[in-house]
């Protein structure tokens, strides 16, 4: 089946502000084919939450190296760091924006992947920021956004 391309939304689309509900064991995941080539076609795009193509499910797609993007399903962070970054970060929902933000510099995260196994996964530094920014998403509370929304737009 054809993925069905579907546009990254922005600024004032309300999917953003939403929160995702967690991807039920009987649910598609089809969807995070259209999340891959969104992200795949956005110049320089690190990762999207699934709010950003406007479905209000709780998965994100990361590629901090720019080179596989991976999908990450119903993503939690179950431990963190005591040590944390102050970096700018951007978003594609929010163009033409950045803000620093501060992370946790490594998190231990449960997931599934697209066959619906579980993971457990240490992030570190940039990737860990990313995943961080898109679980955000989930949240309804990407803090570019929020940033944006604070600017009094
Ligand atoms: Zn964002």
């Amino acid at each position: 089946m054809p993925t069905l391309p579907m546009p990254i939304v922005t600024f004032n689309h309300p999917a953003l502000t939403q929160v995702c509900t967690a991807v039920g064991p009987d649910d598609a995941v089809d969807f995070t084919a259209s999340m891959v080539q969104a992200l795949n076609g956005a110049a320089g795009g690190v990762g999207l939450g699934a709010s950003q193509i406007a479905v209000l499910k709780r998965a994100i797609v990361i590629n901090p190296r720019g080179k596989k993007p991976r999908v990450l399903i119903n993503p939690v962070i179950t431990s963190h760091s005591d040590t944390q970054d102050t970096d700018p970060e951007g978003c594609l929902s929010y163009p033409g924006i950045d803000c620093e933000v501060k992370r946790w510099r490594v998190i231990e995260v449960a997931f599934e992947d697209v066959d619906r196994r579980p993971h457990r996964e240490t992030f570190k530094s940039f990737a860990a920021r990313v995943v961080q920014h898109e679980i955000d998403h989930l949240n309804g509370a990407c803090p570019v956004g929020v940033a944006w929304r604070d600017g009094g737009r």
